[in-house]
């Protein structure tokens, strides 16, 4: 019987892996122990109160879908929570917790016992789920399931320099859809700087203000295999029919078409038939259309007939924002300090930054203690650690120039006067602790002088910071700027 839990679990968790970021698996699946299976009750142990409660609100559709796959249709799940020795002396058993339920009101006072239907879909009632529908006969346009996740809107999408104008571009085809002259809406931007959520909010905002409208969300490997399933069940027909009756197309990461051009010249069909009936099709993409390689220029003129508009890291105020609202919705609490630790240290992707974020709740949560700034320094640079930076000469130069406010060519000019050698000396003393370069090379960049410059420049600096109190704090406020590159 243990042996079949085992099992179960093991089968359970390479659904699961399958379908979250490794980051997230090894946070919130990798601590889950199975400790029973019986009459298709799944009993998993979990390590605290908080953790249950997140992977009810992040992952019950996950983990619904997972179950009755793995069990069958009778399957059910209960979790047992270890409880806080600390504040609960005399209870060393766990107790046990029937779930998922999505009622959070009960959440808040287990145990409960509310068995949950596997069978009961969230959208009973209104109408059939289906996901991928063109290979079902006499499909009606209405029942269509436009595949947006909900939590990706634009109240939760928070405005920056970063995403002016993508955001209101957003806004306006949001709201005419097909009429404006961005079409199509090409968004384009590094990982992690939310471009999944700009266009979901685009197609939630379509929904909400014409519910008629068909819309549909797709990633380009999603359309890539439906298109290779449709040519193997010989119903291409079917799949063609199918998105040539949406009108709102989102194309998640067209990027991924490359190379393929089989399904690039479906694609440039579809794109065509949509474009000309008014339907408006919105794409996104990791780099601009003109930089865009293995896509067929045919397609990538269409591309440019729109309007492109990229998102851009964004700064410190609006990371703190975008930390500040996430906490908010997710009902927890964390000290200023951590949010804006984490803001200073991860700044180059929005992902990363929740990611950091929750693995401090996780962290906090399994060791049972409280969130504070030297628990979170320890989480961001296990987090940092994992994102390969090189600090370079170059960006030390700039560093130290920005900071005293001298021009970058004065320290590599042969100038003398007293300030510009001061950071001359810096970028060398920096150059040589925080990157692999020979004195000679650090030299030959900071104003063409030889390696014994570079070493005594060294020697002057360390001196500096054992006699001169306020030049010690020049150089530890620069080692700060430099570490959290
Ligand atoms: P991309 O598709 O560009 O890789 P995502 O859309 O998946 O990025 O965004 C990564 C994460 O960052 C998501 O959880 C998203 O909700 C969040 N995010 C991105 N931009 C914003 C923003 N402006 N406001 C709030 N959250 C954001
Ligand atoms: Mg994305």
């Amino acid at each position: 019987m243990d042996k079949d839990c085992e099992k179960v679990w093991t089968e359970c968790l390479a659904v699961i892996r399958d379908n979250i970021s490794p980051n997230s698996f090894n946070t919130w699946f990798a601590p889950i122990k199975p400790i029973r299976l019986k009459d298709s009750v799944l009993t998993l142990q979990v390590p605290s109160q908080f953790f249950y409660e997140w992977l009810e609100e992040h992952y019950i559709d996950l983990l619904k879908r997972t179950i009755k796959k793995e069990i069958g249709l009778k399957g059910r799940l209960e979790y047992s929570i270890i409880m806080d020795s600390s504040h609960h002396a005399n209870h060393s058993k766990p107790y046990t917790v029937h779930a998922p339920t999505l009622n959070k009101k009960a959440l808040k006072n287990p145990p409960i016992s509310i068995p949950i239907d596997l069978n009961k879909n969230k959208d009973q009632g209104k109408g059939r789920s289906i996901p991928n529908p063109f290979i079902i006969p006499g499909l009606k346009k209405i029942n269509i399931h436009p595949q947006l996740i909900e939590s990706y809107n634009f109240d939760n999408f928070v405005q920056g320099d970063c995403n002016r104008l993508a955001r209101s571009a957003g806004m306006a085809v949001g709201q005419n859809p097909g009429k404006t002259s961005f079409n199509p809406l090409l968004i384009y931007s590094a990982n992690g700087l939310g471009k999944t959520h700009l266009v979901h909010a685009i197609g939630i905002e379509v929904k909400n203000l014409y519910p008629e409208k068909t819309v549909l969300y797709v990633t380009a490997e999603q359309f890539t295999n439906q298109f290779i399933d449709s040519i193997r069940n010989d119903n291409m027909n079917d799949f063609v029919h199918f998105y040539q009756m949406i009108d709102l197309l989102i194309v998640d990461d067209i990027h991924c078409l490359a190379g393929k051009p089989k399904t690039q010249d479906v694609f440039f069909h579809l794109f065509n038939h949509l474009h000309q009936n008014g339907k408006q099709i919105i794409i996104t993409s990791d780099t601009p259309p003109v930089e865009m390689s293995g896509i067929e220029p045919r397609l990538l003129s269409r591309f440019k007939w729109g309007l492109s508009a990229d998102l851009q890291k964004p700064d410190f105020e609006t990371r703190m924002a975008i930390l500040e609202k996430k906490i908010r919705n997710d009902g927890v609490e964390m000290p200023r300090e951590v949010l804006e630790l984490i803001s200073a240290k991860i700044t180059t992707s929005i992902r990363e930054m929740e990611g950091a974020l929750i693995s401090i709740l996780a962290q906090a949560s399994m060791n049972k203690k409280d969130i504070t700034p030297e628990l979170a320094a320890n989480v961001i640079d296990k987090f940092v650690k994992h994102i390969p930076k090189e600090v370079t000469i170059d960006y030390i130069q700039k560093t130290v120039c920005q900071y005293f406010d001298i021009p970058i060519e004065k320290l590599k000019s042969k100038s003398r006067k007293r300030e510009t050698v001061q950071a001359r000396q810096l970028a060398m003393y920096f150059s040589k602790q925080h990157t692999k370069a020979s004195l000679a090379v650090i030299g030959s960049k900071c104003g063409n002088k030889d390696h014994a410059t570079v070493l005594h420049a060294c020697k002057t600096i360390k001196n500096l910071i054992d006699t001169d109190k306020r030049f010690k704090k020049y150089v530890e406020d620069i080692n700060k700027i430099i570490k959290i590159k």
